[in-house]
């Protein structure tokens, strides 16, 4: 599903921020990816999305060579991933349910698809009952729901969490897991980058440890286990 092979990420500046990383990560399976600030997490989620690209070794996503792709191609490869970011990233003038039939707009479904799955997925974040309030109306909580339901309407064969829970108090974050739980548990691929080490230790997944840009640790019922140096 996801494979990186000796990758490494020279940035302009001649920054090495990723020093021969490899790992493997199987369909289905709920990912964290830790490690302090600057260790690379964000590079490595850059490199899954194309947002940036690898200097060295290689990147499978789904069978595809994300470092093979054309720029024309990338659009495409882009709709097989869900993403959610700390920030939310919702489009402010439109309500609830626009934010999500939005991300379906955008790759041409037809308005009966749209009808159709947008309250399915309101509902499976529960948030059914707020489809027309607008961003600012909603909690941090509610506004990283609508998030994950825009990211996972297309049916994404990876969702990608870059520090979800990073604006949110721990009792909010932890029902933001508990949807994501849910969403691995439908069969959705998780990779989420975090500092949140409670969740991590609570939620006993798969933990890949990347340091100065090494991966110096990859357990599976993992903790967050070090600490941290910020
Ligand atoms: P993390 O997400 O673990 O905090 P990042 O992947 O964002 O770490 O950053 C890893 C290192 O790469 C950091 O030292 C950061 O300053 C550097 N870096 C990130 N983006 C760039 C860039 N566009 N140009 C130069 N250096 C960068």
């Amino acid at each position: 599903m996801i494979t990186f092979e000796n990758v490494s990420k020279i940035y302009d500046n001649g920054y090495g921020a990723l020093k021969g990383v490899s790992f493997h990560i199987a369909k289905g399976e709920f990912v964290f990816l830790v490690g302090s600030s600057a260790a690379g997490k964000s590079t490595i989620i850059k490199l899954m999305m194309k947002e940036e690209s690898a200097t060295g070794g290689s990147i499978f996503i789904n069978d595809i060579d994300v470092n093979a792709l054309r720029h024309r191609e990338i659009p495409y490869f882009r709709r097989t991933l869900g993403v959610v970011f700390q920030d939310f990233r919702l489009l402010p003038n439109k309500n609830v349910q626009e934010n999500v039939a939005y991300a379906m707009e955008i790759v041409g479904a037809s308005n009966k698809e749209i009808r159709k799955n947008v309250p399915l997925v309101l509902s499976q974040v529960g948030l059914s009952a707020k489809a027309k309030m607008y961003p600012h109306q909603l909690s941090g909580g509610e506004q990283q729901r609508v998030a994950i339901a825009r990211a996972i309407v297309n049916n994404p064969v990876v969702l990608i969490a870059d520090e979800p829970t990073g604006n949110l108090d721990p009792e909010t974050a932890h029902e933001i897991m508990a949807i994501m739980e849910e969403i691995n548990k439908r069969g959705t691929t998780v990779v989420m980058a975090t500092h949140a080490e409670n969740i991590v230790n609570d939620m006993k997944k798969r933990v890949i440890v990347v340091e100065r840009g090494i991966i110096t640790r990859d357990e599976n019922e993992g903790g967050y286990g070090y600490v941290q140096s910020n």
